[in-house]
């Protein structure tokens, strides 16, 4: 019997996972029942991501650029990378304020509403505001200084330190090129090899991938609180995600126009990765898996996949920044605070660099949202509330967006791969070939 292809097996695991987080609800002993026997499957499954992110990193990009044999690509793909991440964001952000202000979602906000919804959450927006708060307090050029490590290990022992792991291999890998070959060619054999049973571990894990996203949302589910407040967010939510919908389709335009792929091979090749991106709320945890689709399934040459997908998961969110785009005049427009054209300039300013500045976690891009609010001069005690006012919806928001990011990071692997010639046909002809054990 021919398998379901994954990302049909993901789907009903999601389905599965809501029905019956919904069902289980409905019973006084049925949501610790799934915190205490559901949920750590899916618990498990993302740290089994997480863990093999940071060895997938340093062994594909020592090999990506071990393949290069010549710099002076490598430092193309690191311009072209870095310019259309910022570009695609700031056509993001743009989204965003354009459907927010056609839209105006803040106008349908009763008072009552609003007193409603702040008071449910304001222990929750303080806490966001003080994350923000630690944030701030760094120079402008603090996060150059913090790309540097200053221990390999101390970086390595943490996932929040990508960018860290990310310069160290790009300085061993251009030392690597700059040796005498008799010396580089073990090393590259090893890389190699090693390369090799890292894939075979994504694939490992992406085995148990139903099962996870089925545990995931169903613990989820049992654990939203309030849901009809959720309602009252209603058009807000509608805004951001026709932001999304128009910013997805222009990632398939894109695609389509630049490199010739079909949106159809395109979303073929990355939906699984989009689910998980989706089930997880985390472009990191998800990375194992964009890396792995965008070379097998896209086409995209290691060389190019292995820089492109770490750095846009930590510094590319076209779904955060669109969203932060839009909560921002949102909050704006519900606590009656004008806003010139000059601060919707400021927004698309500060959201590019907030969207850089979130981490790839859940929940991160509405910390950074501070930094945006405070940027277009919202007073303090607005921005509780503000924050507050949102904090309902912001998890299943935070899943839609997240899904964004990693497709955006896939779409500009791909440009980025045409316009250096480093797009091939995919490896996996039947494109579920990888996860058949
Ligand atoms: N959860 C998002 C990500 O991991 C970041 C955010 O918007 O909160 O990409």
């Amino acid at each position: 019997m021919k398998k379901l292809a994954l990302h049909w097996q993901i789907l009903i695991g999601m389905v599965a996972g809501v029905l019956f987080g919904i069902f289980l609800s409905k019973f006084n002993w049925g949501p610790s029942l799934v915190q205490d026997w559901v949920k750590p499957i899916g618990q498990i499954f993302i740290s089994l991501l997480k863990l093999i992110a940071i060895p997938l990193i340093i062994v594909s990009l020592v090999k990506g650029i071990a393949d290069l044999q010549d710099i002076s690509k490598f430092s193309k793909i690191g311009g072209r990378t870095i310019l259309i991440y910022v570009l695609t964001t700031v056509v993001a952000i743009s989204i965003g304020l354009l459907m927010v202000n056609i839209i105006q979602p803040g106008n349908s906000i009763s008072s009552e509403t609003l007193e409603e919804l702040t008071s449910a959450f304001s222990g929750d927006a303080e806490k966001k505001v003080s994350a923000a708060m630690d944030q701030q307090e760094k120079g402008p050029l603090q996060f150059v200084v913090d790309m540097v490590p200053q221990n390999f290990f101390a970086a390595a022992s943490d996932n929040g330190s990508m960018l860290q792991i990310i310069f160290f291999t790009i300085f061993f890998g251009i030392s690597l090129l700059l040796i005498k070959p008799e010396h580089r060619k073990p090393v590259a054999h090893l890389f190699d090899g090693l390369n090799e049973v890292i894939l075979k571990m994504v694939d490992l894990i992406m085995l148990i991938a139903p099962y996870a996203v089925f545990a995931l949302l169903a613990s989820l589910v049992v654990e939203t609180s309030n849901p009809e407040l959720l309602q009252a967010l209603l058009v807000y939510a509608a805004t951001v995600l026709a932001g999304l919908a128009v910013m997805i389709a222009i990632h398939a335009i894109v695609v389509k126009s630049y490199t010739g792929k079909s949106p159809q091979f395109f979303f073929k090749g990355i939906s699984p990765a989009q689910l998980l991106a989706f089930s997880t709320s985390s472009s990191a945890a998800t990375l194992p898996v964009t890396m792995e689709r965008v070379e097998e399934h896209l086409g995209v040459e290691k060389e190019v996949s292995s820089f492109v997908c770490p750095v846009g998961a930590t510094i590319n969110m076209d779904g955060t920044s669109l969203y932060q785009a839009v909560a921002a005049v949102f909050i704006a427009q519900a606590l009656d605070f004008e806003l010139s054209f000059s601060d919707q300039l400021t927004i698309i300013l500060t959201a590019t660099l907030a969207s850089i500045g979130s981490a790839a976690v859940p929940g991160a891009g509405m910390v950074m949202l501070v930094i945006v609010l405070e940027a277009i001069g919202l007073p303090a005690d607005k921005l509780a509330i503000g924050l507050a006012m949102i904090f309902a919806i912001d998890r299943p928001l935070d899943m839609c967006r997240t899904m964004i990011n990693v497709t955006g990071d896939a779409a500009v692997s791909m440009v980025v791969a045409k316009s250096i010639g480093k797009l091939g046909e995919p490896k996996a002809k039947n494109w579920d070939d990888n996860y058949t054990g």
